[in-house]
């Protein structure tokens, strides 16, 4: 008798057994409809002997229901849910799920309904008819999305629809893309950029699990130079995979792309509609959609013929995700290269340690670009020492740097202010009783938005409108901001040189496409003179007038004792040291700082990246800390305090004696209370000869917990908050 073993997407279930119907024809990989007591739910046939299961007698069986109308998911991509299941500490469903992550595209081919202005007019126009109109200029979609671009009722567009202003238009939802040119544009490549694209284009030919290590400094000319073994991989029919680690500031690569292949490539983010979502799945799955850039959940997609991966600016810290499934993309692109047998590409300005080691041990293949490509010269890099350098009372920028931006203003040029912390303050209290706004939700203060007059927690996102009195003590005007945010460095921007035209540039502000595209063109145009900016405008802007860049402070990430801190320092002011003089004129950088003589800080100040990576290396060696050891940690929650604690208490209880492991905790986290959930932490540190793996495993799950109690493993965390 026929039967399969089913991975069911439900993390409570184990694997389960169905019995095959007669005529159906199904194997591994194929997605399936299982019946589960009165409800049906997805599963994806596995192979029986690599899911352990408990046998079911033959009679017990329940038939499968249907095959779903999608190909296959592959052999490499189960091998791949697999590893990362296992390395994670995961369950197998949570990781399937993130590869049919379109409910829509599982449904099979379909049409809809959409929507678009035909030009003509309303009997009645109304303000409210207007504005949507103008909203809707060029778009098309379907009612509620429109009705979300518009911002007015769905009611509203019906009203446009029965007048003949909106007229609908029967869609093929997976309509194919279009098609990329391998070779719609000449390149000319420095000689160095050569060598490496011939490299990488011989392994895409090659066919081979192959992993680089593409390391350039900013401005070198990184894309140009993978564009070329992504061109190769289209000659040759196969698919490829970028990801992007800020998928809502990619409007310069697409562009640049588009220069070169004559197409936007495929797009894969969460904030994409859903039938953009079923398109993008469905012509991924059939081998149509050629490149996908996307953010890291790209990485889970059913390519059917993926010829090469990319990994820009491979150091950022946004590949790891932060929540469910603990993954760092950065890794698991590496493991996707490996099942599939293709090569990958580790881009970055500033690798970090891991990728760095890597090279060093031979695993990976290292390839440099040394200068900046079309000739232009590094910035000139220098510190102010605030403890010397004071900036005036209540100020926060020093007079050498507020004097720097000056000689820009008068020369036409742009300057860039760095400060990674949104909002005006950080922290708002009150003169007269000392009260401070604190999150109802999280171990956090309020920040204070003055464009939007409101106190926000960015842990959460609660929110409250800025009172004009102390909810302590009734005091009116008594609140006081504390520490500078963006919005703060441009208000001083503003009243010290009062000619400076001034912008502020985050995710409040640069919250679409759309948004950022009009950012770029503003600067482009010479609209803005000083840009003050959090890490967003680190990478990938290239402002041709941008000449000076002031790190208003370079100490802020070195707080909090972070293993990473300072490589993150490291890697983030090189980074926005890298916007200054990309053009042909030079750039200039300030770190403002009160620690001059701290190695990362002195490191960027003399532009030696070995003697920065060499000292940092040393400190990871010495703490045990990754690539040398490794470190997992475990993080119990639950909303009710005692409840967590005790939970914690129990896991701490139980904790195994392996040698080479060391396990600190259970203690409160740092964030004690994040999202109205109480959290304790657990943090191991091992020799890389340690198990680690499964050794959590075995302890964890030999304690039960109540319902209301999450407990999460975060294996190589970036995160110790
Ligand atoms: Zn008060
Ligand atoms: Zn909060």
């Amino acid at each position: 008798m026929n039967r399969v073993r089913c991975l069911v997407l439900n993390a409570a279930l184990g694997p389960l057994d169905y019995k095959v119907p007669e005529g159906m024809e199904v194997g591994p990989g194929h997605v399936v409809e299982c019946p589960l007591g009165p409800r049906t739910i997805i599963g994806i046939v596995w192979e029986s002997e690599r899911l352990p299961g408990t046998e079911v007698p033959a009679e017990k069986l329940r038939p499968l229901r249907s095959i779903l109308p999608v190909p296959p998911l592959s052999a490499p991509l189960r091998r791949l849910i697999e590893w990362t299941a296992d390395y994670y500490v995961a369950s197998l469903s949570s990781v399937a799920r993130m590869a049919l992550s379109s409910g829509g595209a599982l449904k099979g081919p379909a049409t809809i309904t959409e929507y678009r202005l035909t030009g003509g007019m309303p009997e009645r126009m109304t303000p409210q008819r207007h504005a949507a109109m103008e909203a809707l200029e060029g778009e098309q979609a379907t009612i509620r999305e429109l009705a979300g671009i518009a911002g007015v009722s769905e009611g509203v567009l019906r009203g446009l629809v029965n007048q003949g202003v909106l007229e609908p238009v029967e869609v093929d939802c997976d309509r194919p893309f279009d098609e990329a040119r391998p070779d719609f544009a000449q390149v000319d490549l420095s000689e160095s950029q050569k060598i490496a694209a011939d490299t990488l284009s011989e392994a895409v030919r090659q066919k081979k699990f192959a992993p680089y290590l593409l390391d350039g400094v900013t401005g070198s000319g990184k894309t140009e130079t993978y564009f070329e073994p992504v061109a190769e991989a289209l000659r040759m029919g196969r698919q490829v995979l970028v990801l992007l680690p800020e998928i809502a500031l990619t409007e310069n690569f697409l562009h640049r792309f588009e220069e070169r292949f004559g197409v936007t490539p495929v797009l894969w983010h969460s904030s994409l509609k859903s039938t953009q979502r079923r398109r993008a799945w469905r012509n991924v799955a059939n081998g149509d959609a050629q490149v996908v850039v996307g953010a890291r959940s790209a990485l889970f997609l059913p390519f059917r013929n993926l010829g090469f991966i990319v990994v820009d600016e491979a150091h950022e810290t946004s590949f790891k995700q932060e929540d469910g499934v603990r993954y760092n993309a950065r890794d698991v692109a590496v493991m996707r290269a490996h099942f599939e047998g293709i090569p990958v590409v580790l881009a970055s300005a500033t690798p970090a340690l891991e990728s760095l080691q890597m090279a060093e041990s031979g695993v990976y293949a290292k390839l440099d670009l040394p200068s900046r490509f079309g000739g232009a010269e590094l910035p000139d890099i220098d510190t102010i020492d605030l403890t010397e350098e004071k900036p005036p009372h209540g100020m926060w920028l020093a007079q050498r740097l507020i004097d720097g931006i000056a000689e820009r203003l008068e020369r036409k040029e742009q300057s860039l202010l760095f400060l990674n912390r949104r909002g005006y303050a950080p922290l708002t209290l009150c003169r007269n009783c000392g009260f401070r706004f604190q999150c109802p939700n999280c171990s956090a203060w309020l920040v204070e938005h003055r464009f939007t007059r409101r106190l926000a927690c960015h842990h959460c996102g609660h929110e409250t409108p800025s009172p004009a009195a102390c909810p302590e003590c009734g005091e009116p005007d008594c609140l006081v901001a504390c520490g500078p945010g963006v919005e703060r460095i441009a208000d001083e921007v503003a009243e010290r040189l009062p000619d400076a035209r001034v912008f502020v540039a985050t995710s409040d502000t640069l919250n679409s496409p759309g948004r950022a595209a009009e950012f770029i063109a503003q600067v482009e145009a010479g609209a803005i003179d000083v840009i003050v900016g959090t890490q967003l405008v680190t990478k990938g802007f290239h402002f041709p007038e941008l000449t000076l860049v002031g790190v208003v402070d370079a100490d802020l990430g070195l707080e909090g004792g972070d293993l990473r801190a300072g490589e993150r320092t490291y890697q983030q002011v090189a980074q926005v040291a890298g916007r200054a003089g990309r053009g042909s004129k030079p750039g200039e950088v300030l770190i403002q700082t009160r620690h001059p003589e701290a190695s990362v800080i002195a490191a960027l100040a003399a532009g030696d990246r070995d003697a920065f990576y060499e000292a940092e290396t040393e400190m990871r060696r010495e703490a045990g800390a990754p690539p040398f050891g490794r470190w997992a940690s475990i993080i119990i929650s639950s909303e009710d305090e005692a409840e967590a604690r005790e939970a914690a208490r129990r896991i701490g209880d139980a904790r195994p004696d392996v040698p080479d492991l060391m396990i600190l905790g259970p203690a409160p986290a740092p964030m004690a209370l994040l999202r109205g959930r109480y959290r304790y932490r657990l943090l191991m540190n091992a020799r890389r000869s340690v198990q680690l793996q499964d050794v959590i495993r075995r302890w964890l799950s030999s304690i039960d917990h109540p319902s209301g109690v999450r407990v999460g493993v975060d294996v190589d965390p970036y995160s110790f908050v």
